[in-house]
């Protein structure tokens, strides 16, 4: 009777532990389409400050997309980060999002850049600019993405493929700002002065401006970032003859989109998922997230120690929401195939 009395004292012992082990090892799946320098202490800082253990799955942005749908409700992925307005929509429109209401995120988050829903949010933004080449070209004549589509600048222009989300995510800004017809001409007149047929990144057109290849290109902002920051001399040399210019300063602003993410709507540790969100938007993981990649935090006044992007200085952000822009983006590339931007 004792014996037995103790070994249902130790089963209960054990019960007890066993339930209470889910607490003392929680974790965190993360699926992201990053993959910078800084994610090692922007991951380690949150486990040391929660004790919840991340485990990174790291891909391309539409392999992961395609995994988390695949995987359906089994999926173990709590978080999902991505970058572009467009594919966080388009992960949204998937159902693969959980919405989250966090006073932490909605306070410290500008509405601009998440999801009215809660869906997804933006942790850091990047614009996309014009490259030119100083010897050629002044800055005052590339003051608009209008100017790109002159006469001008008949074969002159370098720009990656119109079917790539920056470019559909740019003209879905542009949609907006001069409606249709504005928009229709004006990816008419990029088609009709591209120096070459798209190919590349965009840190092959800011190359083949410093080649001679064009006058000016489309870029975004962190790719010529990189360039300042490289030690290495041809790469010196080329930020030395290319300078960048931040279209739209006298009107609406300068194009921007964001790099972001959101619980997924299986996510087996959702508490966790709502812990990590809140916790790239404080002070400490912003400057981490947007260092990694040389983008601006989406969190007013947090500080960065990153000289070569201080030295692009500041500028006009168009104001126009994420969430609008990425519900253009279909509408866009049909504006985009028409106009034989291939
Ligand atoms: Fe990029």
């Amino acid at each position: 009777m004792y014996r037995n009395l103790r070994q249902l004292a130790l089963s209960a012992l054990l019960l007890g532990l066993t339930a209470a082990l889910p607490t003392a090892a929680q974790e965190l799946n993360l699926y992201t389409a990053r993959h910078y320098q800084t994610d090692d202490a922007l991951y380690n800082n949150f486990t040391r400050q929660t004790g919840i253990r991340i485990n990174r799955i790291e891909g391309k942005e539409d392999e992961l997309f395609e995994r988390i749908r695949r995987e359906g409700p089994a999926s173990p992925a709590d978080v999902f980060l991505t970058v572009d307005a467009a594919r966080l929509q388009a992960a949204d429109d998937a159902g693969l999002f959980a919405p989250v209401n966090s006073r932490v995120l909605n306070s410290r988050i500008p509405e601009q850049f998440r999801d009215p829903g809660g869906n997804w949010f933006g942790f850091s933004y990047r614009a996309r600019v014009i490259a030119y080449d100083r010897s050629k070209v002044r800055p005052e004549e590339i003051a608009s993405w209008a100017d790109l589509a002159k006469p001008r600048f008949r074969g002159k222009v370098c720009v990656r493929s119109g079917g790539h989300v920056y470019n559909r995510t740019l003209v879905a800004s542009l949609l907006h700002h001069w409606g249709e017809d504005r928009t229709a001409e004006w990816t008419r007149g990029i088609v009709a002065n591209l120096a070459r047929d798209p190919k590349g990144g965009d840190t092959d057109q800011i190359r083949a401006v410093a080649a001679g290849e064009c006058e000016v290109a489309i870029t975004n902002h962190y790719y010529y970032t990189r360039l300042l920051a490289s030690n290495r001399p041809e790469d010196q040399a080329v930020v030395r003859r290319v300078g960048v210019v931040y279209p739209e300063q006298n009107t609406f602003g300068t194009h921007v989109n964001v790099s972001g993410g959101g619980m997924l709507k299986h996510a087996p540790n959702k508490a966790a998922a709502v812990r990590f969100l809140e916790y790239l938007a404080s002070d400490e993981a912003q400057a981490y997230f947007a260092n990694g990649n040389n983008e601006w935090p989406v969190v007013p006044g947090v500080k960065l120690n990153n000289p070569p992007l201080e030295s692009m200085g500041n500028f006009k952000v168009d104001r126009l929401s994420a969430a609008i822009l990425a519900r253009n983006t279909p509408k866009a590339q049909r504006f985009i195939d028409r106009a034989g931007w291939k």
